[in-house]
């Protein structure tokens, strides 16, 4: 077990954010998490990246408790995330928005970095070769020198997922990589993540609101519905558990989707 989310509630004012959630990840998984909108997903990402600290319950990674530890503490552990709204440095170029990735990793101190000692000389050309590593198995060295924010919608989402990576993660969480994706695009991300989770030997847990998108690539899926973790387990029973439905009905007069 990688990843363990115990009893956790998080509340805002009235709202019930999350209520109870319990879950665990295997190493190597792919699991969905699904829910109408509203339904806590991403606070959850947040609870478990120490954006937020849950009011109950823990988050344990690999036997150790994240509850109190700070975001930087959490990341260097190993877990890497992207956001809902995508979240790059829009004037920097590609390759400068991976290296930023790398820089938890960087052994040189602040002294060193004035000096411009050899090490610090040393561990800049290893981080610029390992964005270009990162950038070409994105397909992405093509536009290496151009601000992020030129980069078509779907090359961004594929640009914030490689910088998560660049980090070297052990578990990365997804927070609904293919908003705002064409069918097209969002098919080849569905192949894309299925690769790169082979190739990194990650373990991932991925978002999405829509629970189709989900079915074809997840091993497994719990589903949400305000704040609850309502069902989980392989696509098929839950694309058929009453619970799931009614949920997903109650999102549709909510928004058509
Ligand atoms: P989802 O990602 O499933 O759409 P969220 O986790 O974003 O859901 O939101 C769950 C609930 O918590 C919503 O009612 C949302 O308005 C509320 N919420 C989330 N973050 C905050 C916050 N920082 N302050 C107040 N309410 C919040
Ligand atoms: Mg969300």
């Amino acid at each position: 077990m990688i990843l363990e989310v115990a009893g956790v509630g998080k509340r805002f004012g009235g709202i019930r954010a999350l209520d109870g959630v319990d879950f665990r990840l295997d190493r190597g998984e792919l699991v969905g998490i699904i829910g109408p909108n509203g339904s806590g997903k991403t606070t959850l990402f947040n609870v478990i990246t120490g954006i937020y600290r849950p009011d109950q319950g823990a988050v344990t990674m690999e036997g150790e408790d994240l509850s109190a530890l700070p975001p930087h503490a959490i990341a260097r552990r190993g877990i890497a995330r992207t956001f809902q709204n995508i979240r790059l440095f829009r004037e920097l170029t590609v390759t400068d928005n991976v290296r930023i990735a790398h820089h938890p990793r960087i052994r040189y101190g602040p002294a060193a970095a004035l000096l411009r000692t050899d090490l610090f000389h040393r561990e800049e050309r290893r981080t610029l070769e390992q964005a270009e590593e990162f950038l070409a198995i994105f397909s992405l060295q093509g536009r290496r020198k151009e601000p992020a924010k030129n980069l078509p919608y779907g090359d961004q989402r594929k640009l914030e997922i490689a910088r998560a990576l660049a980090a070297r993660p052990k578990l990365l969480l997804l927070d609904e990589p293919a908003a705002g994706m064409n069918p097209s695009e969002v098919g080849k991300l569905m192949e894309f993540l299925s690769f790169i989770r082979e190739r990194f030997s990650l373990t991932v847990l991925l978002i999405e609101h829509r629970m189709r998108l989900v079915m074809g690539i997840c091993e497994r899926v719990i589903v949400m519905d305000f704040g609850q973790v309502i069902a989980r387990g392989l696509p098929a029973e839950i694309r058929n558990d009453p619970r799931v439905i009614e949920a997903y009905l109650g999102q549709g007069a909510r928004d058509k989707d």
